[in-house]
């Protein structure tokens, strides 16, 4: 199985238009020295941070293997709330059904798919747990992240070192309290 999941376009003026705005709107000079260049250079960077990720997803058969998988992997994201990074880890586990495990690489690419745009991390969590159900059609999934928000850090409550834990099961993992905490000891 090949499924698309295809990255949004992104318009580059539209943004270069928006990043002059926000300088001017904060009293800022858009013209000066360190700035002239920051409208291109932040529509570039956005375009690499959603646009540049369309892949395939394949899945392939390990017909031995029915024990959980567990994948734990950096994440960077988006606050949709304040357009502020949010980063952590995310931990992707999973109970093969008839052996049909997806590649390593292809669960990094499932997490960038929802992580690399303005989300929350509570969607993403769910997104990724829903996403590799379809692909795998597990017998169980269980997604936990954990994350520092620097919109919770910068502004807000500013607590430096917070960290916010989501978690979705599905499955076994919500059916089964001892194989969700197998999946918890894990990840520990
Ligand atoms: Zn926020």
């Amino acid at each position: 199985m090949a499924t698309e999941l295809a990255a949004p376009q992104v318009d580059r003026d539209k943004v270069e238009q928006g990043v002059r705005l926000l300088l001017e709107g904060i009293g800022e000079d858009p013209e000066r020295e360190g700035l002239v260049g920051t409208p291109d250079r932040v529509a570039r960077m956005w375009e690499e941070f959603i646009a540049r990720r369309q892949y395939k997803c394949a899945s392939f058969s390990a017909e031995e293997y029915d024990e959980m998988v567990l994948v734990t992997l950096p994440v960077y994201s988006l606050c949709e709330h304040h357009l502020v990074p949010f980063f952590g880890k995310i931990s992707v586990g999973y109970i093969p059904k008839d052996g049909k495990v997806l590649g390593l690489s292809k669960i990094c690419r499932i997490v960038e798919h929802f992580a690399l745009r303005p989300t929350i991390q509570e969607r993403l969590t769910a997104q990724v747990a829903k996403r590799v159900q379809e692909e795998t059609d597990a017998i169980g999934v269980g997604v936990i992240m954990e994350a520092t928000h620097l919109c919770m850090s910068m502004r807000g409550v500013q607590k430096p070192g917070h960290v916010t834990t989501t978690s979705k099961m599905i499955g076994a993992f919500m059916e089964q309290p001892e194989t969700r905490q197998e999946l918890l000891e894990l990840i520990k």
